[in-house]
């Protein structure tokens, strides 16, 4: 396979760029990948467990003469870092993020961007519930989309990168910013909201017990235990960063919810039986 990118840097070393290298690796298409996290305690089990070629204790030693720069961090850092490795970013060089949110990220990155640099936003649709440098494995992005917002970049840059990122198994698109947004605000930042709501709910009734909760988890409640696990660092970052498209979709969500909560306390079985039938219909179709 031929190297695409030389020197490949990961800024950043939990969930989404551990299984970035280890997709890297199994495609082959990248030369040496330096990698740097702000905790010691990361860096050294980056060492402990082979994650990256070489780990370095500064994000400045980490992108110096890299090609591309990966950006891995959580949104609400990712501005500092940026500013922090700007004066060591080579010309030419591409710098990407995984950011799940993505007009914030431009916002925030973009002024730090030097003259001469490739900035191509990116977010790969893929994770799970864990993170840190051990959570990460090869296949994460094996058919899932990434989406890429480059933003007036380069379009050899960013077909280049669109190909990058195929190699690493993903579909990839492009989109707007804020379409982007409003369109993840729909498909995974408030489903994830209304399941940290829905655990918190059951956490906070004192006539059903932890343990009758536990036993007793039909699928869907267990599902809802799986995704509210999620990352208290990424998800306060995600809601503080995609504001106005969250809003406007748990705004609709609430006038559903308490449509379908008259319809409940009124005996309306039409309506009920009408929402689930269009309901399942949109599920039938997606699959
Ligand atoms: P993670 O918690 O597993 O890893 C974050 C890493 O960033 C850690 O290694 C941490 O040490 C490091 N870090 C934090 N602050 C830093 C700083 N100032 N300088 C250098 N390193 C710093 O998180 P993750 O799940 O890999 O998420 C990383 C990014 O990927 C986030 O922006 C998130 O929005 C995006 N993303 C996550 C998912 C998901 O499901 N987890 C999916 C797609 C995109």
């Amino acid at each position: 396979m031929t190297v695409m990118y030389n020197r490949v840097a990961l800024i950043g070393l939990g969930l989404i760029a551990s299984s970035m290298f280890w997709a890297m690796k199994r495609a082959d298409v990248v030369g040496e990948v330096t990698g740097y996290a702000r905790s010691s305690d990361t860096r050294d089990v980056a060492r402990e467990i082979g994650l990256c070629d070489r780990v370095c204790d500064s994000a400045a030693d980490a992108v110096a003469g890299a090609d591309l720069i990966i950006l891995c961090v959580p949104i609400g850092v990712m501005a500092d870092v940026t500013r922090e490795i700007s004066g060591m970013l080579k010309p030419g060089a591409v710098l990407t993020d995984v950011g799940s949110v993505k007009r914030a990220v431009i916002n925030a990155v973009e002024p730090h961007v030097p003259d001469g640099v490739h900035f191509i936003p990116g977010h790969p649709l893929a994770g799970t519930e864990q993170s840190g440098p051990r959570s990460g494995f090869a296949e994460l992005f094996d058919n899932r989309w990434c989406l890429l917002t480059p933003n007036g970049a380069d379009a050899t840059e960013v077909k280049k990168l669109r190909t990058f990122w195929q190699e690493l198994g993903s579909n990839v698109d492009e989109m707007d910013a804020d379409h982007h947004d409003l369109v993840l605000a729909v498909t995974s930042h408030t489903p994830h909201l209304i399941a940290y709501t829905m655990v918190g709910v059951a956490d906070d009734l004192s006539r059903v017990t932890d343990t009758e909760v536990v036993n007793f988890s039909a699928a869907g409640f267990r599902d809802f235990t799986r995704i509210a696990a999620s990352d208290p660092t990424m998800w306060r970052d995600v809601f503080l960063n995609n504001k106005d498209a969250t809003l406007e979709i748990l705004g609709r969500f609430t006038e559903e919810l308490f449509a379908l909560q008259r319809a409940i306390r009124q005996g309306d079985g039409e309506h009920l039986h009408d929402y689930f039938t269009r309901t399942r219909a949109i599920r039938r179709g997606i699959i």
